[in-house]
């Protein structure tokens, strides 16, 4: 077996995250590549490291004095290495990084050296070698990760490698400069090194035990979800489900190497496991239900729509032309609605409007605003009855009124419209008609 081990900022933020993150890896030879972020939060208040290393750019960039700023940054950092008891200086890289720092190499670059530096602790800690992402991870001078030149490049050199460290969150661009991935990318690193070896298995190490079934801002300690499917997945991510960085998914997905979320602070939990498929009921009848505030439904209707070849692409088209993306369109006989996002759609609503007017001469527009939309998700609602049932009779009982509903061809999900002023109580509703 070989597994693949993201550790996130939090498993890192501190000597004590440390210690817990080398028992994890001690505890399974396995466990053979390990891809770090960079310090997070070690506690609320506190500043993640990258955000530090954007701050200290930021008054470097403007020629001003960061000695503080970098100098905080590296206590951060020395705190770790003493704490650990470890034998180890970064004097020379953080004279490097004032250099670099002086001479503007770059944000991105400013960014990646959070991940840098904690590879190079972790790997002496760890007495893994270390490897620098800057030569294995490639983009293209545009931007876009090249996925088959880095799995290439990493799988070749990691080929005959026992363990290593693999910085997580930055590449290189093909003039040599430091390419980073958008926020939370270390989750892709580990994804992409996951694929170059061909793991069996991509442990992502985070500080809560695995995907939980609904946001727990809103609903008191919900579930944890045991096995979740990659477009369930999806489904939940869209609706602002965030556990994993979305382009972590797909080059696991395509080499058919599961995830599994894992708690650092609480190792045993089996945590969430990411499958492309599974023949394992979920627990829940449905797996996870998410949503997201700021909607606008436009109603357009139109006596004998059905009869009239072309209507949706021609209202669709009037959103098309002024850069408004859909989000969903349940339709009637006579009767079409349009879901949008509403700071969207405010900016240029007139414009829409005149356009659908002419594009469709629709007998009325009808417009609701402050829609909240909720996907209820689960791959066990094909074969289950009465899940639509049981979340309809759910709002009811509590009076919420239901606005909008859209369930995908795919039975994978149900999507609702409530009022945004309704939205916690029903993601709460639906939450309990299902576990109990
Ligand atoms: N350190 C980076 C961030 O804060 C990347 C990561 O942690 O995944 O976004």
């Amino acid at each position: 077996m070989v597994k693949v081990v993201k550790f996130g900022g939090s498993s890192l933020a501190s000597a004590d995250q440390f210690r817990k993150v080398k028992d994890i890896i001690k505890a399974d030879p396995d466990r053979r590549f390990v891809v770090p972020s960079a310090p997070g939060k070690r506690h609320s208040a506190d500043t993640k490291v990258t955000d530090m290393l954007y701050s200290c750019y930021a008054l470097a960039e403007q020629d001003a004095d960061f000695d503080d700023a970098l100098s905080a940054i590296k206590k951060r950092y020395v705190e770790i290495i003493d704490g650990l008891g470890m034998n180890l200086s970064l004097d020379k890289e953080f004279d490097t990084l004032r250099a670099d720092f002086k001479a503007h190499a770059g944000r991105e670059y400013a960014a990646s050296r959070g991940e840098y530096l904690n590879g190079i602790v972790l790997a002496a800690y760890l007495g893994f070698p270390f490897i620098d992402s800057a030569e294995y991870i490639f983009f293209s001078q545009d931007g876009t990760f090249r996925a088959e030149e880095t799995n290439a490049a990493l799988s070749e050199k990691l080929r005959d490698m026992k363990n290593a460290v693999i910085p997580g969150f930055y590449g290189s661009l093909p003039d040599g400069r430091v390419k980073t991935f958008s926020r939370g990318g270390s989750d892709i690193t580990g994804s992409v090194v996951a694929r170059a070896v061909q793991a069996n298995l991509y442990e992502n190490w985070t500080d809560v035990s695995g995907c939980l079934v609904t946001d727990p801002r809103i609903v008191e300690n919900p579930k944890v979800i045991d096995v979740i499917t990659y477009r369930e997945l999806r489904e939940l991510a869209y609706m602002g489900f965030n556990v994993l960085h979305e382009d972590a998914i797909f080059p696991v997905r395509t080499a058919g190497i599961p995830i599994n979320i894992k708690n650092t602070n609480s190792p045993k939990d089996p945590g969430t496991l990411i499958v492309e498929n599974t023949s394992r009921k979920p627990s829940f009848t449905i797996t996870g239900v998410a949503g997201k505030k700021g909607f606008t439904a436009i109603n357009v209707e139109k006596d004998m729509m059905n009869a009239e070849i072309g209507f949706g692409r021609r209202l669709l088209q009037a959103f098309e032309d002024n850069g408004i993306s859909f989000e969903h369109m349940p339709s009637g006989i006579d009767t079409m609605t349009v879901v949008v996002h509403q700071t969207e759609f405010e900016a240029k609503e007139q414009t829409v409007l005149a356009e659908i007017h002419k594009l469709c001469n629709p007998d009325a527009i009808d417009i609701s605003t402050d829609i909240a939309l909720i996907a209820v998700v689960g791959r066990g609602m094909k074969s289950n009855r009465g899940v639509a049932a049981r979340i309809f009779s759910a709002l009811d009982r509590a009076s919420i009124n239901i606005r909008m509903i859209d369930q995908g061809s795919s039975e994978l999900n149900i999507i609702i419209g409530v009022s945004n002023t309704d939205f916690e109580d029903a993601i709460n509703v639906i939450y309990h008609a299902f576990v109990q």
